[in-house]
């Protein structure tokens, strides 16, 4: 199965079927130190100025030039194919998004809708090891929860066509229970090849895990990109990893399969030896990351005989995306301020 996450008001300007990559840096460098440091109050500011405008038209304008082009595999599906092709030769599968979220007109919502569906045409086309990951707030969910249904709905019968899956991220809490109703009526309605995610920061998730299992999910484990309150989500980061911990050790039980989503090695190394140890069959979980995020980490743990996807998201809409990826290292921002004032 299964991408990346989430926020508000992109309108869909262009079709992202029609309009490479730097590697990103590995851990360890000045730019983590710096972020371990200044990381919780520098995430929280990148977070609220993704609303500013004159940020947000500065970023659209200049960012894939300064440096969202490490995270983004394409602006159109010719070019995430390309990404797509060649990460599947090197081992790894892949998930595919067409960027984008908080769509509030209908037309706009049903244009992506069929997009996903030619995108899942293309994919089989070319035989890529891919599936998708939608965000329901792209499909309708802040126009009505019954139409945002019937959209994922048709996208996830057309992918059981294919034999492929949909798995539907998590966005800010305020639609968790939403998107669960919306996944469990995918189960209720026979629809087996979908799965969702859940985010280590919130209180809720044990709770919420405790009501999927009974069905045996497919899900995807984050810690949690959004700004949530810590009256919801904890706001230390030791806690959302011991967390993290508790919910992948519990999520082996209880699941079909688990997706470790992070780039923490520590989490990572951690949770092998858990899986070693409880004698859990390799082809019961993968490691997932983003494309342009420690590919070394990604090539070493298929190289270690470990199942490994890519979250390869692509499209014009990805100005949420970038800014989320920011948020998640400040360091980045460091980056994008040098390549503005020492243009290569
Ligand atoms: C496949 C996938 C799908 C996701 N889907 C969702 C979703 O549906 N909902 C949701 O809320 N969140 C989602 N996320 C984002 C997630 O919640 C985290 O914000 C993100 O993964 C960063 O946390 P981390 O687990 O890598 O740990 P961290 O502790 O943040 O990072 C560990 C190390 O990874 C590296 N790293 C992490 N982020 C970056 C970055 N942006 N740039 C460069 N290096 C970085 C650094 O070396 C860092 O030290 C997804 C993440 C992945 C990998």
């Amino acid at each position: 199965m299964s991408t990346g996450d989430a926020s508000p008001s992109a309108p869909a300007r262009t079709s992202a079927l029609t309009a490479n990559t730097t590697p990103g840096r590995d851990r360890g460098s000045l730019g983590d130190r710096i972020g371990r440091k200044v990381n919780p109050v520098a995430r929280k500011g990148i977070l609220l100025a993704t609303h500013n405008r004159p940020i947000s038209a500065f970023v659209r304008r200049h960012g894939l030039r300064l440096g969202a082009r490490q995270f983004v595999a394409g602006t159109n599906l010719d070019e995430v194919v390309v990404n797509l092709r060649r990460l599947n030769g090197m081992g790894m599968r892949t998930n595919t998004t067409i960027l984008g979220e908080a769509l509030r007109d209908r037309a706009a919502v049903e244009r992506v809708v069929d997009q996903y569906i030619v995108v899942l045409d293309r994919i089989a086309a070319e035989s890529l090891q891919t599936n998708l990951a939608v965000k329901l707030t792209q499909l309708g969910l802040d126009v009505d929860e019954d139409f945002a249904y019937a959209n994922v709905e048709r996208i996830v019968r057309h992918a059981a066509t294919h034999g492929n899956t949909v798995r539907i991220d998590m966005e800010e809490s305020a639609r968790v229970d939403a998107t669960l109703r919306i996944y469990e009526r995918l189960r209720d309605a026979g629809l087996d090849n979908t799965g969702t995610v859940f985010q280590s920061y919130l209180y809720r998730a044990a709770d919420d895990l405790e009501r999927l299992a009974p069905r045996r999910p497919s899900l995807r484990l984050v810690k949690g990109a959004y700004l949530e309150p810590p009256q919801i989500a904890y706001p230390r980061k030791t806690d959302i990893d011991d967390n993290y911990l508790r919910l992948a050790k519990r999520m082996f039980e209880t699941n079909s399969f688990t997706a470790i989503a992070t780039h923490d090695d520590r989490l990572i190394e951690e949770l092998i030896r858990h899986a070693e140890a409880h004698d859990i069959p390799k082809d019961r979980y993968e490691f997932q990351m983003l494309y342009g995020i420690r590919p070394q980490l990604q090539q070493d743990l298929v190289r270690r005989g470990y199942r490994v996807l890519i979250a390869t998201p692509f499209g014009p809409e990805w100005y949420f995306f970038y800014m989320r990826r920011l948020a998640e290292r400040p360091a980045n921002v460091l980056n994008l301020v040098r390549s503005v004032v020492r243009p290569s």
